[in-house]
């Protein structure tokens, strides 16, 4: 029904409906305000699975990446290889309230001129926009996105949604849109509020809404991504999956595998795993994808940017992803200090057979990049020390992942308590400004730990 493409302008593809008075609705990725950014395989998939729902419900859509090459070519950085790469920037003044800190803050994305132009030659206007919003610190850069909208297209409704929407709901709802959305789009009472906003009430929520992004606005990418799941089964304190998907949700596997050979068959190589919980329940998904890549050779890179659940990781498991072009691994350790983890999601025994297992298979030592959570309330630089040790002993490549404070989660209160700033404001949020670390980012600090990391065990 909406499978008709149409390039209208250079840069966006709408994807139009056969229904009559099909209402137009335009999906913006806003840009990244931050001390630091880069493309991770980065697509704000939330919002490419609202368009795809409302798309299957009757409505055109559209996508306005300010986060995408396509937009501003002229001034995006080489993507490397393998389909990551740097995002153009436009240094700006610290905010106000992080003026004490020691970084250059920045505009990531597409030019303002740039987006302004392409914007401006959208005609006729939507009928609806649909902002989506990641980081809670990030949301400068979502008010100068809808400032910007408003001012281009002042009769349309802006709604927001994603991360930031739904943790900050509060803050949020001064952000200038029309309607705020916390939670999924295809939670019952978000969906008639937004079919409401466009003066209808009624419309059925597709199936399977919410585990389909539709990256086919894409026109020429250098990498896509595939998500088999949405949230995960764990409660961990410091994190906001469950917070922002109640209930752990598995997609069709035919549905992955179709995506990835459509996909495939259009010349996309990298592909980026978009799960939290990639490798829970993988004989529903996971298996049978990963057996139609390695059966049709399929040959590709694949991506696992978030981190894998080390528990999970059996022989069958590593070998097949070995197989099938696994590439990119990030493994989720947290810290070695088994006893007094604040989690459950690893033990001492997963976590050195989760290792071996891998080496089993054929990933090398190097390859295997640990995540190691820093900057936790209270947390000692002995603890930390301990944890990297271990890992470098390992031959394996730790990496520091600082905490984010994130409102809701369990952990939040005891940061809040902790931590020298008002982490009632989502800038504070931010893990580059080490929130809950006694005085904050500091460069030798930053410096130090590189070192030790470097020198080895
Ligand atoms: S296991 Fe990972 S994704 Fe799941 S709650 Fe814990 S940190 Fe979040």
């Amino acid at each position: 029904m909406h499978n008709q493409k149409k390039v209208e302008q250079p840069s966006i593809i709408w994807r139009y409906s056969d229904k009559k008075d099909a209402p137009r609705i335009l999906g913006i990725n806003p840009w990244i305000y931050d001390f630091a950014a880069y493309n991770v395989w980065t697509r704000p998939t939330g919002l490419l699975c609202c368009l795809e729902m409302l798309g299957r419900a009757g409505a055109c859509t559209a996508l306005v990446d300010f986060m995408d090459k396509e937009l501003d070519p002229d001034h995006w950085p080489g993507p490397r290889k393998n389909g990551q790469g740097h995002y153009p920037k436009t240094a700006l003044p610290r905010p106000y309230v992080l003026k004490g800190v020691p970084r250059q803050f920045s505009r990531y994305g597409a030019d303002k001129k740039r987006v302004r132009d392409v914007l401006t030659s959208i005609y006729p206007e939507p009928d609806l926009i649909l902002v989506t919003s990641l980081m809670t610190y990030w949301y400068p850069g979502v008010i100068s996105c809808i400032r910007l909208l408003k001012e281009i297209f002042p009769r349309t409704p802006v709604s927001l949604g994603g991360v930031y929407a739904t943790l900050c709901y509060e803050h949020a709802l001064n952000s200038g849109a029309d309607l705020v959305i916390s939670g999924p789009l295809e939670r019952p009472d978000n969906w008639t509020k937004l079919w409401s906003l466009l003066g209808q009430g009624q419309v059925p929520i597709p199936e399977d809404s919410g585990l389909k992004p539709d990256t086919s606005y894409y026109a020429r990418p250098d990498f896509s991504i595939i998500m088999t799941s949405r949230g995960c089964p764990f409660k961990c304190p410091y994190c906001a999956s469950s917070k922002l998907y109640p209930r752990f949700r598995q997609a069709e596997p035919e549905l992955v595998i179709e995506h990835v050979r459509q996909e495939y068959e259009r010349g996309v190589r990298n592909f980026s795993f978009y799960d939290d919980a990639l490798l829970v329940n993988s004989e529903s998904v996971l298996y049978p994808l990963l057996e139609y890549i390695i059966d049709n050779d399929l040959v590709l890179r694949l991506h696992a940017p978030n981190a894998l659940h080390i528990r999970y990781l059996s022989p069958k498991t590593c070998r097949f992803l070995k197989k099938a072009g696994l590439e990119t691994i990030r493994l989720g350790l947290e810290t070695t200090d088994f006893s007094n983890r604040v989690d459950s999601k690893l033990g001492p025994e997963e976590w050195h057979r989760g290792i071996s297992n891998l080496l089993e298979a054929g990933f090398v030592r190097q390859d295997l990049v640990v995540y190691v959570l820093a900057g936790l309330p209270g947390q000692t630089k002995d603890e930390l020390d301990i944890s990297i040790r271990e890992c470098l002993k390992m031959g394996l490549r730790p990496e520091l992942n600082y905490y984010s404070p994130i409102p809701g989660t369990a952990m939040f209160e005891q940061a809040r308590k902790y931590s020298d700033y008002p982490l009632e404001e989502p800038l504070w949020h931010n893990n580059s400004v080490w929130p809950c670390v006694k005085g904050g980012f500091s460069w030798d600090e930053q410096k130090y730990w590189k070192e030790k990391i470097k020198e080895g065990p």
